[in-house]
């Protein structure tokens, strides 16, 4: 199979390593990966074309912190402080939740990745046979990890929590889309045994680890009245930043936090909207990139957002920064663009794989319509994509070769079928008549 983009504005990865240029090239696309960039590669055998003309390709979004099945929440908890909004209502709810109910809140949040342009989600739950399931039969590529809460290595159901999340990977490993890491869930969810206990199992699986870290005030001011230490500082000492990690929020962070993650090699996740959304305040995005730590962007959960959009994620990441310092340089363009993409990529362990239009990596792809309103005039598209570009913009979706979507219509997933099934759970759980 192959796929000719025909004369398309692309967003390069410029010539300096960073940054980006808007320039016209054409892609070929053959079976899963970029073969050729203007140049037909061997063996090309046209299937597709898509016509560049009015459109802007850019790597696939990549999603690095999500909780997909929390769309059966959307909008059922809102305007809550975070105690409030954890203990009272996500926890109890997913006491009800069922496999069947995540595989179908999986699909519906995959359906509004693949419309908003992502093609690669990290997703942190407890079902995660059935979140494999809707990655496998939607084509979208991700990064699973089962959510560990427990004390230490005597409790036999943080345990049992550990096998099943092995067993489960098991089940899907070599998947062509798919790899997995281990999840505890906080440090203030976890023991310090039982952080030593997983990443003990992470190093002889080889998997990697995706841990909430110091996401509240409450959380950083417990730790320190508790142990004596910040969350960080409490983590970093049960050994488990020495397998690569990606932290979620980082909103409370020392001078000595920083110095730990960036030591450490740990990726940041941060989750602005959500962010704002519980009260949590705004995480030192440009002081930790200043430090040198790889910070990427995810949209958490659609119970504390409530929009999977990367664009819209992009837009506020873009704009609060220079909110909460003062400085209108805090965080570029660019800057935004790459957290979404590659620094993604780096963080999920998928550097080889997406993240740039690139020849050698796959072919995860997102079409911009761009004959809009508001990309006119055309003075600088990578402005745009911070500032401007909405989910609804993307036309076209290609992950790992394959078409997703094809002029927004959807390829692999029947949506009436989706929506008919996460309202009759809604109805089920007492969150809609
Ligand atoms: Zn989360």
């Amino acid at each position: 199979m192959g796929i000719y983009i025909k004369d398309i504005l692309c967003a390069m990865p410029a010539g300096d390593g960073k940054g980006y240029s808007i320039e016209t090239h054409s892609i070929y696309v053959n079976k899963d990966k970029i073969a050729g960039i203007d140049e037909i590669p061997v063996g090309f055998t046209m299937t597709n074309m898509i016509d560049g003309k009015n459109k802007l390709l850019i790597p696939g979004l990549i999603n690095s912190h999500a909780h997909n099945y929390m769309t059966l929440f959307r909008n059922s908890a809102d305007d809550l402080g975070f105690d409030d909004w954890l203990f009272k209502h996500i926890l109890p709810l997913e006491d009800k939740l069922t496999g069947e109910d995540s595989y179908w809140g999986s699909l519906l949040a995959i359906i509004e990745m693949i419309k908003s342009g992502t093609t690669s989600f990290c997703d942190m739950h407890i079902f995660i046979n059935e979140t494999s399931r809707a990655v496998d039969v939607s084509g979208i590529r991700a990064v699973l990890s089962r959510g560990l809460v427990g004390d230490d290595r005597k409790d036999p159901e943080a345990l049992r929590r550990v096998r099943e999340a092995k067993e489960d990977m098991e089940l899907w490993k070599g998947h062509e889309r798919m790899t997995f890491m281990l999840a505890p869930h906080a440090p203030y969810t976890c023991g310090e045994d039982y952080l030593r206990y997983i990443s003990e199992e992470a190093k002889t699986l080889g998997v990697g680890i995706n841990i909430h870290l110091s996401e509240s005030k409450k959380e950083f001011e417990d730790m320190m009245a508790s142990k004596k230490c910040t969350p960080t500082e409490y983590v970093n000492a049960t050994g488990l930043f020495d397998n690569r990690t990606i932290a979620a929020h980082c909103v409370q962070m020392t001078e000595n936090d920083m110095q730990i993650l960036a030591e450490k090699k740990v990726s940041v996740v941060s989750n602005p909207v959500s962010n704002m959304k519980l009260g949590n305040g705004f995480a030192p995005v440009p002081k930790m990139m200043n430090h040198g730590i790889n910070v990427c962007l995810g949209t958490d959960g659609p119970a504390s957002n409530n929009s999977l959009s990367m664009f819209h994620e992009m837009n506020h990441a873009a704009l609060i920064h220079k909110g909460a310092t003062l400085d209108a340089k805090a965080i570029t363009a660019p800057q935004v663009l790459a957290m979404a993409t590659k620094n993604g990529a780096s963080a999920l362990g998928l550097e080889n794989i997406t993240g740039e239009i690139k020849v050698g990596l796959r072919a995860d792809l997102t079409v911009l319509d761009i004959n809009k309103e508001h990309f006119m005039p055309r003075t600088n598209l990578l402005s745009a994509l911070a500032y401007s570009t909405t989910g609804s913009d993307v036309d076209t979706v290609i992950v790992d070769g394959n078409v997703l979507m094809y002029k927004k219509e959807l390829k692999t997933i029947d949506e009436e079928h989706v929506y008919y099934a996460a309202n009759k759970i809604a109805k089920r759980l007492g969150l809609s008549r």
